[in-house]
């Protein structure tokens, strides 16, 4: 914690990451991949300026438009979950504030997202080039459709919850592929789903109830 008034330093941003990844780790996330990457990407970046001192604490934080930010432990568990190897490709519904983004392209992940609110797009576009954050595919639109000119992807990860699976995405994943996506019948609440594509066939193994915010479009809500 920083002497209050004082504006914290980049140290102390640096110590609360690495209090924040002992956490996760005490939590159980062990992909060293995914711990790395957070004890990196300087996440107090990614929320307005007056959360700043709040960033690395365990709560989803407002990013404006409605939208947040996911907390530390949700974007740690289902970047864990998609058990991504550096080099594949990876499809990110919902960029938001480009925290989640910025953490699988610090895994080594080549990163398309897409994002539907246009003033989050060019905030999080701007955000990488001022972070000298590059190679990331950004796509202002639905991502219900997924993005075909792109795809297949190793691994799609959508960060806002809708009523059901976009078929497109399904389609869009590679066989052999993984992917991880909140859905529930009410809005608010979802349970996560892993989705795995492989030699044809499809299965879905659910994990805990999760909340985010919801995801619009052609094939969400
Ligand atoms: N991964 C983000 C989470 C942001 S919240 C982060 O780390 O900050 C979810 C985001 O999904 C919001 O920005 C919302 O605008 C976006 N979203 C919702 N429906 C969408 C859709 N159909 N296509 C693209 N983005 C969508």
């Amino acid at each position: 914690m920083t002497v209050s008034g004082q504006h914290p330093t980049f140290a102390d941003f640096r110590r609360q990451r690495a209090r924040m990844v002992r956490r996760l780790e005490a939590q159980g996330i062990a992909d060293e991949s995914v711990l790395a990457a957070m004890r990196s990407v300087r996440r107090h970046c990614f929320v307005p300026e007056a959360l700043q001192d709040r960033a690395y604490e365990e709560h989803p934080l407002p990013i404006g438009f409605g939208q947040t930010i996911s907390q530390p432990y949700i974007v740690a568990y289902m970047s864990q979950l998609l058990e991504a190897k550096a080099g594949m490709t990876v499809l990110e519904i919902g960029t938001g504030s480009g925290y989640q983004t910025a953490v699988l392209r610090e895994m080594g992940l080549d990163v398309c997202t897409v994002e539907r609110v246009r003033e989050l797009h060019f905030a999080a576009r701007d955000l990488f080039a001022a972070l000298g954050i590059s190679g990331i595919r950004m796509r202002l639109g639905d991502g219900t459709l997924g993005w075909k000119e792109q795809s297949p992807f190793n691994r799609i990860i959508v960060t806002a919850g809708g009523p059901n699976l976009p078929l497109p995405l399904l389609e869009q994943l590679a066989d052999p592929g993984i992917m991880v996506i909140p859905v529930g019948q009410t809005r608010r609440e979802q349970k996560l789903l892993r989705i795995a594509k492989r030699e044809g066939r499809v299965t879905a193994r659910t994990l805990g109830n999760v909340a985010f915010v919801d995801l619009v479009g052609d094939h969400g809500w």
